[in-house]
C-alpha cells in the first residue's frame, strides 16, 4: 500500500485544483455520499477551493444519521428490559429517537454499554451468562461483516445470550432514490471507498449506465477526495458516464469475497426504513431464518416494538419536529439552511442526528463552517 503522505501532499492538491478549475465550463453539482468524505472536504476546505466551480453536496452516508428513530425506541426499550444489556457503537448512543436517546436512557438507569467491536460484545456475553447482551448493528455494508463474524462466533460458542438489533442499510438504494426523486440536482456520484472496499465497484456499472451519471469511488485524504472530483468533472465535460476507481489502493472490481460471503451467510437484502428518507425497497440487510435465534426483535417481540406495531398502534409522534434532517441527507439543502443551526442545535445539544454523529454533516458544518458563515 502506497504511503499516506503521498495523498496528503499539498502542491499535488493544488495542482489538481487548478486542474479542475481550467477544465470546468460550468458549475457542476457533484455528490459526496460518505459522511467521512463529508468531514474530509470541509476539513480541508475542498469545498469552499472549488464553490466558484463545483457545488458539493452532502449524502445519506452517515450510518448513524439514517438509522430510523422507531429502531433506537426499540434499543431503548431493549435497554430498559431487566437482565438485558443494550450494546452498541459509541456514535449511536447520543442520537435521539422518537423520544429518548440510549444516553439518556442510560442516566434514567437503563443497561447501556458502548463496545467498540460486536465481537468484544460476544465475548462479554460468554463472560456474563446471566445477562442477555443485544448488540445494536448499525452501518453499511462496511460494518456488516463485523456483526456477521459476530453471529457466527456466537453459534459456534453456543451462546443463549446474544443476540441483534438489526439496522444496516446499503448504500446504493439511496443512490437510486435521490436519483428517482424529481428534486434531484446531482450530476455524478463520489461512492464511498470504504463500502466499495467490501462490495466492489462492480454493482454501480448498471446504476451508472441508467441514470447516466458517472460513479467515481474516492476516498478520504485530500488528494483522493480531489482525484475522485477531477475524474468526475473530467466525465461530466465529456458526457461520459459510467463507473470510475480512484481509490485503486484499497478498492478491487469485485471487492472483498470473503466479507461479501460472511455477509451472505448471514443476512438477506430486505426493505428497511432510513431515517428521512422513508421506506427503502432493498435499502438494508436483516438476519437469515436460519439465525432466528440470534434476531433481537424475534427474541424479545414485545420490547422490540413489534407487537405494538402488528396491532396497528401509532408510533410515537416525533419530538424534534424543526429538524430538517431528511433535507440534509438528501442533498436538498445545506445544513446552514436549517433555522436550528447553530443556535437551537449544536453538538451539545443536538436536535437531530446530523449534528450528534462524527460523520453528520451538521456536524461537519458547525465544527468547520460556522465561523465563515457568521463572518
Ligand atoms: S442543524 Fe440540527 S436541527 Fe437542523 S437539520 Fe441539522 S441536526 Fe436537524
Amino acid at each position: 500500500m502506497k504511503h499516506v503522505d503521498e495523498f496528503r501532499d499539498p502542491s499535488r492538491a493544488r495542482s489538481l485544483l487548478d486542474q479542475i478549475r481550467r477544465q470546468t465550463t460550468r458549475r457542476w453539482v457533484i455528490m459526496e455520499v460518505c459522511g467521512g468524505q463529508t468531514h474530509g472536504l470541509l476539513r480541508h476546505g475542498i469545498d469552499l477551493a472549488l464553490e466558484d466551480t463545483i457545488e458539493l453536496i452532502h449524502g445519506p452516508g452517515c450510518p448513524v444519521c439514517v438509522t430510523d428513530e422507531a429502531k433506537i425506541d426499540r434499543a431503548v426499550r431493549l435497554s430498559m428490559t431487566p437482565g438485558i444489556l443494550l450494546a452498541s457503537f459509541g456514535d449511536m448512543l447520543r442520537v435521539p429517537g422518537t423520544s429518548l436517546s440510549l444516553a439518556a436512557a442510560r442516566a434514567e438507569g437503563a443497561s447501556v454499554r458502548e463496545f467498540y467491536s460486536p465481537t468484544d460484545a460476544v465475548t462479554y456475553a460468554a463472560e456474563n451468562p446471566d445477562q442477555h447482551v443485544v448488540f445494536f448493528a448499525v452501518g453499511f455494508e462496511t460494518t456488516a461483516p463485523a456483526t456477521s463474524l459476530a453471529v457466527l462466533q456466537a453459534k459456534k460458542r453456543g451462546l443463549r445470550n446474544f443476540s441483534l438489533l438489526v439496522s444496516h442499510v446499503r448504500v446504493q438504494p439511496a443512490m437510486e432514490l435521490i436519483m428517482a426523486s424529481e428534486a434531484n440536482r446531482v450530476e455524478g456520484f463520489l461512492a464511498a471507498g470504504h463500502v466499495c472496499c467490501v462490495t466492489g465497484f462492480a454493482p454501480y456499472e448498471d446504476f451508472a449506465g441508467r441514470w447516466g451519471v458517472p460513479v467515481v469511488v474516492t476516498g478520504f485524504e485530500p488528494v483522493d477526495l480531489l482525484l475522485g472530483i477531477a475524474e468526475c468533472v473530467d466525465r461530466l465535460e465529456h458526457q461520459k458516464s459510467g463507473v470510475a476507481n480512484c481509490f485503486g489502493r484499497s478498492v478491487a472490481l469485485e471487492g472483498n469475497r470473503n466479507a461479501q460471503s460472511v455477509v451472505d451467510d448471514v443476512y438477506e437484502v430486505c426493505e428497511s426504513r432510513w431515517r428521512g428518507l422513508g421506506v427503502l425497497c432493498e435499502g438494508g440487510f436483516r438476519l437469515r431464518e436460519e439465525y432466528r435465534e440470534f434476531d433481537a426483535e424475534f427474541r424479545f417481540p414485545e420490547q422490540s416494538g413489534k407487537a405494538s406495531e402488528a396491532s396497528g398502534k401509532a408510533v410515537t409522534p416525533v419530538i424534534f419536529s424543526t429538524c430538517r434532517a431528511g433535507e440534509v441527507l438528501s442533498g436538498r439543502i445545506q445544513p446552514c439552511a436549517c433555522g436550528e443551526f447553530g443556535s437551537g442545535c449544536t453538538p451539545e445539544h443536538p436536535l437531530g442526528a446530523p449534528m450528534v454523529s462524527s460523520e453528520g454533516a451538521c456536524a461537519a458544518w458547525f465544527r468547520y463552517r460556522l465561523r465563515s458563515i457568521g463572518s
